[in-house]
């Protein structure tokens, strides 16, 4: 589980692990923005969100993709399935993870619809789109930062 990293200005930045979270916060890096309720790390609430005392240029930005996440790529695909354009509740893997695709990789996942035997998702099972005889209608990408989590 990662503790969202926010700027003093509030735009998310990272995650990264408690422990590291809790190293911000000892060495007054960071102040809990919000806290797992009656759980502790040392002498700490839980962190669950952490905030920058001080503003850091968004240069980490620029340098690093924002980490990926199933909510992620629906966002980044406008929740919309990357076959038919319907409503998307799922991720697909294009190339399929028991055809050695990634599973977290931006480049090999995409909104897809699901929840029913017609459904993209279901449709396509374990093959390649091809095989399938299904087009992307969008290509996979690397999605801005904005993307994922909204308008610093
Ligand atoms: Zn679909």
């Amino acid at each position: 589980m990662g503790v969202l990293v926010l700027n003093a200005g509030m735009e998310p930045l990272h995650t990264v692990s408690v422990p590291h979270a809790v190293r911000m916060l000892m060495r007054n890096v960071a102040e809990i923005h919000e806290a797992e309720t009656g759980s502790k790390f040392g002498h700490f609430p839980l962190p669950k969100v952490v905030r920058l005392v001080r503003y850091v240029v968004m240069q980490w930005r620029y340098k690093h993709p924002p980490r990926w996440s199933r909510r992620g790529v629906l966002r980044r695909d406008d929740f919309k399935c990357a076959y038919c354009g319907k409503h998307a509740d799922t991720v697909d893997h294009v190339v399929p993870l028991s055809r050695g695709g990634e599973r977290t990789s931006w480049l090999n996942t995409v909104a897809c619809c699901g929840g029913s035997s017609r459904s993209c998702n279901a449709r396509k099972a374990n093959r390649l789109p091809a095989e399938a005889g299904m087009h992307l209608r969008v290509k996979p990408r690397v999605p801005a930062w904005t993307e994922v989590y909204g308008p610093a």
